[in-house]
């Protein structure tokens, strides 16, 4: 690509003399000097420490710190200087306007968007192209796409139109999907109707009938149709292998030690491109007498709002395959006749999302895997990535360059699919020499082993969850960003939020492509009066926020209409909500008023607070709604409970290791600490107590209301400690009924001296 720029720079009457930029004879000089920085800042990146257990090991060391601050900091003046030069906003920096690293990694995309988007245009000048097309008719092919390496001498191309790997000029392939996509705010179904190798079968589909005709009085009826009905709902969303994947057990091969069986070199190792049934059908037949094999996906996420999985590689001993599973995305479920074969062991590296990957798209399970990410964890080999035990076991450098490329694009250069295959070519010799080494780690016995299979055991368990929208679903991206907003901000906040959110359905966008969130936090800051203001908040601007600009412009104004708040902090959302209603949707208040609600949701608050603090000692004083509170109030399970030292509370070991779990983000947070600092943080913490219960520990407790400002209420300061550290949702044990009749909405409580 870089060929006809240099003629064009070569070809007038330059002096041999002149330099094509200070230093440089010529674009190749140039060019050169740039890959070799390129590439030696790439490798550099690849030895820093990991992130997880590694980094968070080497972070208690202060030198360690001092280093990653002057070094950070550099990096990011660097990269702020080179944003600049190229137009695009760079607060790298400031830290004051940006808070999170999310929110600095749009920032990053976003500038490599514009610089690639002006690199394109650029090239396309050079080789004679304008951009702006004319309007094509219907039918119309564009014209074909080539795709050329920087560094690789180009052959001659001439007469075709060089453009750059960019996400405009690939095609939707959701377009071509038999089945529709299925975005609606409504919880994941399995996607399985045929299952293979089942211990246990398919629940069957159809919901029995309510049992009128039984002899039991209406009541009766009722109840047991209502447990079927449940008990059919369990089904619909329970893992279709659960059954099978509990009683598995590790098979024979595994409890000895393995000889390394070393792979064929990738040169010589057929490498099959599978885009038809027939060529599927086949591989899975020839997987069904195999052993073992590896499995490694390629997924896509930026144009999709769930995400696309767009390749699939598969190893055996002998062969290397690729699926096209874009074209064969409706026909991937026959690999479930080898994928939960319990005989064949399934070698992934890292699975976790791909086992998520591969239900949400395929309907694909997986028993009997074995994971060498988890291998390599239990080995202690410092570093767990593929890169390092292809290094370590094969001697191969590895490159992850095209880690986060576009795999929609088809068809797929050479370049991506010598990638793609060498992420599976080794999987199985590092599967052979991780065995061995765990062998030999537990001095011959298999004991590690059986702990890395149950690891990858209990991802397979895994089950995909689709991403709900609820009414409170924006107060968790509001508490990450730790901005505090006034009433009006926090407003615009969520309803940009939930427009966004409807608009990714429709459109099939990620959320980040229709508005990024760093985007969506200034709107929702400045409140901007006039469209262009949106605009002028949103850089690039999103083609649907242009689009739809009227529509914000009034999302915005009505926000402004909110009574101003002023809050010296908005401690925590504090969220009610029905269980119902977070599956299925939005809250139906069609027979309960607003004021009713209010009414109801903030004596039960109330009395909560007693009942924490002093105890709800005489009920003869309750008012009518305070007594409903309380019986209700009565069935819930404290929604602190998880924050409280634990008497009885079971938590599962594994619960630890699951990122989904609370206990994960809880223990991950505090791990990041030294202990010193902890200390120091425990000693604050009692002094704090102790000065708030000098100062009589009276707290003023605000409570805003869509509807306005509640309050204020006076309670304890520990009730306000308790307040602040609740920021989940607290949901009701057993007590539906009433729990349904309130239909408690939402309440955020801001708590000031
Ligand atoms: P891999 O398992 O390395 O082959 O990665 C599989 C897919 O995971 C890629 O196609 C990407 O979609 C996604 N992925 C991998 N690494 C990252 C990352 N660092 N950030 C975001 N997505 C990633
Ligand atoms: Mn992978
Ligand atoms: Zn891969």
């Amino acid at each position: 690509a870089v060929k006809p720029e240099r003629r064009r720079l070569k070809a007038p009457a330059r002096p041999d003399t002149a330099e094509f930029c200070p230093g440089f004879k010529d674009v190749d000089a140039f060019v050169k000097r740039g890959l070799g920085g390129v590439v030696a800042a790439t490798k550099a990146s690849g030895l820093l420490p990991q992130a997880g257990d590694e980094f968070d090991f080497y972070r208690s060391f202060p030198g360690f710190q001092d280093f990653c601050a002057v070094q950070g900091e550099r990096l990011l003046h660097c990269m702020s200087q080179l944003m600049q030069h190229h137009g695009c906003r760079s607060f790298m920096k400031d830290r004051s306007k940006l808070t999170g690293l999310e929110e600095r990694f749009d920032l990053v995309i976003e500038s490599n968007d514009v610089i690639l988007e002006k690199v394109g245009i650029m090239l396309d000048e050079a080789s004679g192209v304008t951009r702006s097309q004319p309007v094509m008719p219907a039918g119309y092919q564009p014209p074909r796409i080539v795709v050329s390496s920087w560094n690789r001498k180009g052959n001659d191309h001439s007469g075709e139109t060089f453009h750059l790997l960019h996400a405009k000029n690939i095609q939707r392939p959701q377009l071509k999907f038999k089945e529709k996509v299925d975005n609606s705010n409504t919880p994941f179904v399995a996607k399985i109707f045929v299952k293979p190798n089942a211990i246990k079968p398919l629940p069957s589909c159809e919901l029995t009938e309510r049992p009128e005709d039984l002899d039991v009085p209406p009541a009766l009826a009722d109840f047991i149709h209502q447990l079927r009905t449940q008990e059919h709902m369990d089904d619909m969303f329970s893992h279709p292998y659960q059954y099978e994947l509990e009683h598995l057990v590790m098979p024979e091969i595994l409890r000895s030690r393995p000889d390394p069986q070393l792979y064929k070199p990738l040169a010589e190792t057929s490498c099959t491109f599978i885009e038809t049934l027939e060529d599927l059908v086949a591989l899975n037949e020839k997987l069904a007498k195999t052993t073992e094999f590896a499995v490694d996906l390629e997924h896509h996420s930026y144009r999709s709002f769930l995400g696309i999985t767009c390749l699939m590689q598969i190893s055996t001993r002998e062969e290397d395959f690729i699926i096209d599973t874009l074209e064969l995305r409706s026909e991937m479920y026959i690999l479930n006749e080898s994928f939960t074969d319990p005989t064949i062991v399934k070698v992934f590296h890292g699975a976790d999302s791909d086992i998520e990957w591969l239900q949400k798209d395929f309907g694909v399970y997986v028993v009997n895997m074995f994971d060498t990410h988890h291998a390599a964890r239990s080995l202690n080999l410092g570093r767990n990535s593929l890169d390092h035990l292809l290094k370590l076991y094969c001697s191969v450098d590895s490159n992850k360059r095209y880690q986060l490329a576009d795999w929609r694009i088809r068809p797929l250069p050479e370049e991506m699919l010598k990638y793609a295959q060498a992420d599976t070519h080794y999987l199985l010799y590092v599967y052979d020499r991780v065995r061995a080494d765990l062998f030999d780690a537990a001095n011959g016995q298999s004991n590690l082993i059986q702990v890395v299979w149950s690891k990858s055991k209990d991802l397979c368990l895994k089950k995909y969850v689709k991403p709900i929208f609820t009414e409170e679903s924006y107060m968790e991206l509001h508490r990450k960003q730790k901005k505090s907003f006034n009433s009006q901000q926090l407003v615009a906040f969520r309803l940009l939020f939930s427009w966004r959110d409807k608009l990714a359905r429709e459109e099939d966008e990620s959320t980040g492509y229709v508005l990024p969130n760093h985007m969506m936090m200034k709107i929702a800051e400045e409140l901007p009066k006039e469209p262009q203001g949106i605009i002028a908040c949103c850089n690039p601007t999103p083609p649907l926020v242009r689009q739809q600009i009227n529509e914000l412009h009034q999302l915005i104004k009505q926000a402004r209409e909110i009574p101003l708040l002023k809050v010296s902090e908005v401690l925590s959302g504090f969220i009610l909500c029905s269980s119902e209603s977070t599956l299925f949707g939005p809250h139906d208040t069609s027979h309960v008023s607003e004021s009713d609600l209010m009414e109801l949701s903030l004596q039960v608050i109330l009395l909560f607070l007693l009942k924490e603090d002093e105890g709800v000692g005489n009920s003869g004083h309750l008012t009518v709604a305070q007594q409903k509170a309380c019986s209700i109030l009565e069935s819930f399970e404290n929604p602190f409970r998880m924050y409280l030292p634990s008497k009885d509370i079971h938590i599962s070991k594994n619960a630890k290791y699951d990122p989904s779990t609370k206990i994960y983000e809880i223990s991950n947070r505090w791990k990041l600490q030294s202990i010193e600092k902890q200390q120091k943080e425990a000693q604050a913490k009692q002094e704090a107590k102790k000065q708030a219960k000098k100062a009589k520990g009276i707290y003023r407790l605000e409570v805003c209301t869509p509807a306005g400002p509640v309050g204020p209420i006076k309670v304890s300061c520990v009730v306000g400690l308790i307040f602040s550290v609740a920021c989940g949702s607290w949901k009701p044990a057993h007590c539906r009924q009433e729990w349904d009749e309130a239909r408690l909405k939402r309440i955020n409580l801001r708590i000031k001296e």
